[in-house]
């Protein structure tokens, strides 16, 4: 196949999707930290890990993250496959778990404890720390309705954001949102306040109006974030019975010394959530404040058309925590590099490699050979502590020329002595062969 003729037209369409991005090596080692710290803490909670699908059918979204919400109205990613079905990449993970919950009958299984990590996908309008394709690490505990529950939640999340070294520059805000026997009330509330200043709001919240006026008080407009300040909040209207598990809730973050904000204009953008919702926010991210948020959806599993049972999760934009902590983690550089000079040595160097990685040393092995010098220059930039020269008298009498990188000390050894003395630094000597 002739494939010269369009190589013109390819090379200008080869880039990413708007909003989605590589995530190159040189970040690479962050982000694996970042997922096994999670693993590392929420194992100890006692979360496995789920993995779902990342493409769901598309009425999974509309039915758990709510219809008026702006992910369903106009950010999903949804398609009709081969079969005409319509499919959606997933925008967030908790309607999955949900899903994947009632699916395996897991109230058999009380309290279900699991956390994930992947992919979202939300038509966003991409800026930093916002993205079309953007990943979370989130978690979530199905049964417990206590109020302990979630305070664990959220000792939880400050737990793993000290773990990767970002509590620091992080605020733990809270709210209760109320449940259905005393949101309808708040809701009145707020239709009567926007209502007489609807003029002033743009026009999503206009017919938010009408629909959901929860979600004006989430909207990132100037002027409805303005309206929002001094509008009806959650905490004049919660029944006793919220009242109660948000006292008790923060009554077990005092007692973990645990600082918060209560924030009672705080206001999460799906619909499924019920008393406590919580967010992580920073000053250090511009309008992309929040690194995590969450809280109680205890009506969800049963709206879903599972088995009533309460819950409580959250998720955090691994992106974001990632732009707090650019450059702290960097490639661990090889410890031995070997140079090769002329065809002989080249086998004696690929065997030297292979036994040293082998003891679990990290080796890089001059595999496009040039001059001493010009290997020597990859050497020094790749940063090894030592450096193996490889040439005909080496191959020869399988000795090794051991150069120390930062003293210039060299050493001849013979191949056996060589791999002990490389691999003994890196307290694996005693597993050379
Ligand atoms: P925001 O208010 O920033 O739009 P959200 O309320 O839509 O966030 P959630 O759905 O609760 O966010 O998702 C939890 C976390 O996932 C957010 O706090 C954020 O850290 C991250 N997140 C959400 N959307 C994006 C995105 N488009 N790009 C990068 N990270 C995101
Ligand atoms: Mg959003």
């Amino acid at each position: 196949m002739d494939h010269s003729k369009n190589t013109q037209e390819n090379t200008t369409t080869l880039t990413t999707i708007r909003g989605m991005r590589d995530i190159l090596p040189d970040e690479t080692p962050l982000w694996a930290r970042l997922e096994q710290v999670a693993r590392d803490i929420f194992g100890r909670y006692g979360y496995r890990e789920l993995r779902t699908p990342i493409l769901e059918k598309s009425g999974l979204f509309a039915r758990a993250v709510g219809e008026t919400t702006d992910i369903v109205e106009k950010e999903m990613y949804t398609f009709a496959d081969r079969n005409g079905d319509s499919l959606t990449l997933r925008p967030e993970g908790t309607a999955s778990v949900v899903r994947s919950f009632i699916e395996h009958g897991m109230d058999r299984q009380l309290p279900w404890r699991v956390f994930y990590m992947g992919p979202m996908f939300r038509y966003e309008r991409p800026q930093k720390g916002r993205y079309r394709q953007f990943h979370q690490i989130g978690c979530e505990l199905f049964g417990p309705a206590t109020a302990v529950a979630d305070a664990e939640v959220m000792s939880m999340v400050m737990s793993y954001l000290r773990a990767v070294g970002v509590s620091s520059q992080l605020t733990l805000e809270i709210n209760s949102l109320g449940c259905p026997s005393c949101r309808p009330a708040f809701r009145q509330s707020l239709t009567d306040y926007f209502s007489a200043l609807k003029s002033n709001l743009c026009e999503d919240c206009q017919r938010r109006l009408e629909r959901n006026p929860l979600r004006i008080l989430d909207c990132k407009q100037e002027q409805c974030r303005e309206l929002s300040r001094n509008s009806p909040h959650t905490g004049q209207h919660l029944c006793g019975g919220c009242e109660e598990h948000f006292t008790s809730v923060r009554g077990f973050l005092d007692g973990l010394s645990q600082p918060y904000q209560v924030n009672n204009h705080l206001m999460r953008g799906l619909d499924y959530y019920t008393r406590t919702a919580f967010e992580v926010t920073t000053l250090q991210l511009g309008a992309q404040n929040t690194v995590a948020a969450g809280g109680r959806y205890d009506q969800l599993v049963a709206d879903m058309g599972g088995p009533a049972t309460p819950a409580v999760g959250f998720a955090m934009g691994v992106e974001r925590l990632a732009l707090l902590l650019a450059g702290q983690d960097t490639v661990k550089p090889p410890l031995v590099y070997v140079a090769t000079l002329g065809p002989a040595a080249v086998l004696l160097g690929l065997q030297l490699a292979e036994a040293l990685r082998g003891c679990g040393v990290g080796v890089e092995l001059a595999l496009a050979g040039g001059s001493l010098k010009s290997q020597m220059k990859k050497a020094d930039r790749c940063g090894a502590a030592h450096t193996v020269i490889l040439g005909d008298e080496e191959a020869t009498h399988r000795t090794l020329l051991i150069r120390e990188m930062a003293t210039g000390e060299q050493r001849r050894l013979d191949y056996q002595e060589g791999l002990h003395f490389l691999a003994a630094g890196f307290g694996m000597g005693g597993m050379v062969p």
